[in-house]
């Protein structure tokens, strides 16, 4: 009988603000990123691809095994001119961050990102397989 239109679907606006709240996290992760992105840049600008503790070199392709380190430990302070970091290698930084009971990543937020770092510790030793090959 009258039954033609019964299967035509309504476009609820609902969805779309869900996607919204999705969108909004996803530029707060982004920017949060791209902070933390945007000292380690300004540190290698500055500072030789050295590192500042056993002075291992590097190059743009192991680049992303050299790290900066905040010298007073505080990630919040981090001057322009680049006073406070230190370009650390993967090894150097973790010895450093050992030493230095009070663990900087514990001051502040931001731990979620990796809530495994500290469990998984091992890596470090294939660190050195990697690493090796650079130096001839
Ligand atoms: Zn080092
Ligand atoms: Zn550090």
């Amino acid at each position: 009988m009258g039954m033609k239109s019964s299967g035509q679907k309504k476009s609820s606006g609902e969805k779309r603000s869900k996607e919204d709240l999705d969108r909004i996290v996803a530029r707060a992760r982004q920017s949060l990123d791209e902070r933390m992105k945007g000292y380690r840049e300004q540190s290698l600008r500055i500072h030789p691809w050295v590192c500042a503790r056993c002075g291992r070199e590097f190059t743009a392709k192991n680049l992303h095994l050299l790290t900066v380190h905040h010298k007073d430990h505080n990630h919040e302070n981090n001057p322009s001119d680049g006073s406070n970091w230190e370009n650390l290698c993967l090894y150097c930084h973790d010895n450093e961050h050992r030493r230095f009971l009070d663990y900087e990543e514990g001051a502040g937020a931001g731990e979620s990102e990796e809530p495994s770092k500290a469990a998984t510790h091992k890596p470090f030793a294939k660190l050195a397989e990697l690493l090796k090959p650079e130096k001839r």
